[in-house]
């Protein structure tokens, strides 16, 4: 069915490539190593009439135990890093902008944090806020991540993407279309656009000033208890109207702890839920709808989950 130079596994199990750690086996597990090798993967797909989930660092997914049907492509290869000097007129990538601020093009498969990390370390500042959050490039850019009041978009030139016929189009920066963890790719196509790389305009730094805030904020991090046990970061999104973050309405509902099988709303943060070692994807799920009701019997106010079910559910 698939002749492309990266890797096709079947049965791969789903608990291997998600930060929950849950999650059962997707019917076939693509690598690809190129644009090429996910064209073809596209077409097969489209021939045989199998779904496509396209996965990035799986850190804001809950896969069901039965796993999921069809085709996961996962994005990993899809690394490149390249800094495009503020001169640089060649590939016509950026500085369409004029703004003669250094341009930075990564792929969206490279790790959100390596990317802070390698241009923050080198002098370019604009990523760094994103230090120590999982994740790869593509998938911050389809959640439109946020934390320390900056948000990915912000600093978004272009993003190139592929959709399901393999044709690639080049989206530059809408504002309009970017909001609260929303990005155009959530409904664009039907949500069925694979994103490849993107641009972004960086602003020149110093090298030793970045380091030391890309290491505070990880420290920050740590000490919030993110990276303590298997989770997906915070479980409910905010909501402006409910005049206070989602992590304190559940914590003044007395449901820190909260437990089902092997799942615990997080002692140490009310909007994290993790994964105790044994938990199922349904104990994941049962515990995210348990938490929401309770607050929503107590409060009026009814959240939404930030985590995103893939699957068969
Ligand atoms: C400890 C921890 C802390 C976190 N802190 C934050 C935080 O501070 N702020 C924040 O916003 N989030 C946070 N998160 C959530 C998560 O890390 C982000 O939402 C992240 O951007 C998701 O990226 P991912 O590559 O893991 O995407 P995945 O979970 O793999 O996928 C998420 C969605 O993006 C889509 N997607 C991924 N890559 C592509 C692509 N190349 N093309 C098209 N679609 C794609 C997937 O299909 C899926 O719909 C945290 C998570 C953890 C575990």
């Amino acid at each position: 069915m698939f002749n492309i130079k990266g890797m096709v596994i079947a049965s791969e199990p789903m608990w291997r490539h998600t930060t929950f750690a849950a999650g059962g086996p997707a019917d076939l597990f693509a690598v690809p190593a190129d644009g090429k090798d996910l064209r073809s993967l596209l077409a097969a797909a489209r021939r045989e009439e199998k779904d496509v989930f396209i996965l990035g660092g799986g850190s804001n997914i809950l896969v069901a135990d039965s796993g999921i049907r069809g085709l996961v492509v996962d994005t990993r290869l899809f690394n490149e890093y390249r800094v495009e000097s503020a001169g640089d007129k060649g590939s016509g990538t950026g500085r369409e902008t004029g703004s003669g601020k250094p341009v930075l093009v990564i792929g969206a498969g490279l790790p959100v944090s390596d990317a802070a990390w390698m241009s923050g370390s080198s002098g370019l500042g604009g990523l760094d806020f994103l230090f120590g959050m999982p994740g790869t490039v593509g998938g911050a850019l389809w959640m439109n991540a946020r934390c320390y009041d900056e948000e990915i978009s912000e600093k978004i030139l272009w993003i190139e993407a592929m959709d399901r016929s393999g044709r690639i189009s080049r989206i530059t920066m809408n504002k309009k279309e970017w909001g609260y963890k929303h990005s155009p790719f959530q409904t664009r196509n039907g949500g069925e656009l694979t994103i490849l790389r993107a641009a972004f305009s960086m602003s020149p730094g110093e090298p030793s000033a970045l380091k030391t805030g890309m290491r505070e904020k990880r420290d920050n991090r740590e000490s919030k208890g993110h990276y303590k046990a298997p989770c997906a970061g915070s479980a409910f999104k905010n909501n402006r109207a409910f005049g206070a973050p989602s992590g304190v309405l559940i914590e003044k509902c007395g449901l820190k702890g909260l437990r089902i099988g092997g799942a615990s709303v997080a002692p140490w943060h009310a909007n994290i839920i993790i994964n105790e070692g044994s938990a199922k994807a349904a104990d994941i799920r049962r515990l995210l709808d348990e938490v929401a009701g309770k607050v929503a019997e107590s409060t009026g106010f009814h959240m939404e989950p930030e985590v995103l079910p893939v699957g068969d559910w």
